[in-house]
């Protein structure tokens, strides 16, 4: 029988992570992967496969709509389909060819089956495909079996037409009216993506503000400027039902006056969040303890209840992220061999990435207000920045709440071009404790979106951003 140090169960972007660190760290490692491709929900049916789409769908609106103002003209622009999708899925491959390039190189085992435990050290291997099981004996295990994404127990999803996000990143054709039930990250970045393509797109949300968990400012701007490329929004909405007749969708729902309403469309994806995935790991067999909602209860150590087992990413508790479930696969490594790794929770930044991407990190405004925290805002438009004018990109704002008395920036709250990559500006001056007044005394070069921090962390004491 193989016997390994660390035995992580799960491919994903903390599962993969944390076996590249253990065995950095010279512990005999051993991943376990139920899909034939490493990289997990992220890899195959998440993070990357979105983007590939966002960003082929962004030159498409970009030619479509945005090129005539810059003088350019096109004639006959089309869509294909077939080669945007497939393009995507070279992306992915790309993609997931690298982590099993990363695991070679690292002499760590992969292990191609669905993993389940048969006792605290011991795990089952049980070939997808058919045919014998292998038993494998382990130290330590770290679990990373993701999410799966929630169903709605009155919707019964095909996967063809009423679909979940997995789906809506193969549909061959243009829908002609995609009905999305949530109005979350998932479900914006898929609204955009068929709304840039020409598809007339529907956004039914049960709350009454887009992306409620992150600054109420920002969902508020996000839904205006959405607007302006056509997704309708249905707040206060409470879906009832869906239901499929050949190649058309008709969903339900009780508006805010108590009304039924009716959408009929050609799709209805359902992104109403995601579920920790445990399915087939048999965790009973070692006594590991669950909490609320299906997620493995775990310490500050990110230990489970039974020493030597570990769980990290999507299902344990916080946000369901990527760059969440890397930074404990780090973490989990690095306290399997007696370092004290620490993880910042709060510094752990969100982003959509629409157009304008939106992020966030720290403290929301509500959030302040909820603990009565004395802050003060300042804030800058991108309409007064010469780079976002220059690129057309003018829609959104930067807001900097920082301590009232002591300064120390608390939250960074930012919708507009780019600022995916922007708001890592602000998670460092976070993690440094910054001021906002160190940030606004630092140079940052003209013309570029970042000078929006710096403006907004000017306009934090004493309102003297200079461009507006
Ligand atoms: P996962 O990535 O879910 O990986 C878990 C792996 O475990 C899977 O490969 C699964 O097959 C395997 N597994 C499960 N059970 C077993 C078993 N018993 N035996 C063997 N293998 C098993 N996050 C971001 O940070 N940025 C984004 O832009 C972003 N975009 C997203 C877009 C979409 C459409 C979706 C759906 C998600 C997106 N996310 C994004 C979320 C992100 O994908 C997840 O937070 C992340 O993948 C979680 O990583 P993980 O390692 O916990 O689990």
């Amino acid at each position: 029988m193989n016997q390994y140090d660390v035995t992580v169960i799960g491919s994903g972007p903390g599962g993969y992570v944390a076996a590249i660190r253990c065995a950095q760290l010279g512990l005999k490692t051993a991943l376990i992967e139920k899909y034939p491709t490493l990289g997990g929900t992220c890899l195959n049916v998440g993070c990357i496969p979105s983007k590939a789409l966002l960003d082929s769908s962004e030159h498409y609106h970009n030619a479509h709509s945005v090129f005539a103002e810059h003088g350019i003209g096109l004639d006959n622009l089309t869509v294909d389909m077939n080669r945007m999708i497939d393009r995507k899925a070279g992306v992915v491959k790309a993609n997931v060819d690298g982590i099993s390039y990363l695991m070679k190189k690292n002499k760590i085992d992969v292990l191609t089956g669905v993993g389940s435990f048969v006792d605290k050290t011991h795990i089952s291997i049980a070939p997808t495909e058919g045919g014998e099981a292998q038993t494998i004996e382990t130290k330590n295990v770290i679990i990373a079996t993701g999410s799966k994404p929630t169903v709605l127990p009155f919707i019964a999803q095909d996967k063809e037409r009423i679909i979940t996000s997995t789906e809506a990143l193969n549909i061959r054709e243009v829908p002609r009216h995609m009905v999305v039930i949530g109005g979350g990250v998932i479900g914006l970045e898929m609204a955009s993506i068929y709304a840039r393509l020409g598809a007339k797109v529907s956004v039914v949300e049960f709350m009454d503000s887009l992306i409620p968990t992150m600054d109420r400012g920002l969902g508020k701007e996000l839904k205006r400027v959405l607007g302006k490329i056509g997704i309708e929004f249905f707040m206060s909405h409470k879906v009832t039902g869906a239901t499929r007749a050949g190649d058309s969708v008709t969903v339900t729902a009780t508006n805010p006056k108590g009304e039924e309403v009716t959408f009929e469309g050609d799709y209805c994806l359902v992104a109403v969040g995601r579920a920790p995935y445990t399915a087939a790991l048999n965790l009973e067999a070692a006594g590991i303890e669950m909490e609320e909602r299906g997620r493995i209860k775990v310490d500050a150590h990110l230990q489970t209840n039974v020493p030597g087992i570990y769980a990290i990413g999507d299902v344990i508790r916080g946000a369901m992220l990527a760059h969440k479930a890397e930074e404990e696969g780090m973490f989990v490594a690095e306290t399997i061999v007696g370092q004290k790794p620490h993880i910042n929770y709060l510094l752990i930044p969100g982003v959509v990435y629409t157009w304008p991407e939106v992020a966030g990190v720290g403290y929301t405004e509500e959030q302040l207000k909820e603990q009565g925290k004395a802050y003060k805002v300042g804030s800058f438009p991108f309409k007064a920045s010469g780079r976002a004018r220059a690129s057309g990109d003018t829609d959104g704002f930067v807001k900097v709440l920082a301590d009232k008395v002591t300064d120390e920036i608390l939250g960074v709250h930012m919708i507009g071009p780019r600022i995916a990559d922007l708001i890592a500006e602000a998670v460092t001056a976070m993690e440094f404790r910054a001021s906002a007044e160190d940030v606004a005394r630092m140079s940052h070069a003209h013309p570029t979106y970042a000078e929006a921090m710096k403006e907004a962390c000017l306009a934090t004491t004493e309102n003297r951003a200079i461009h507006m």
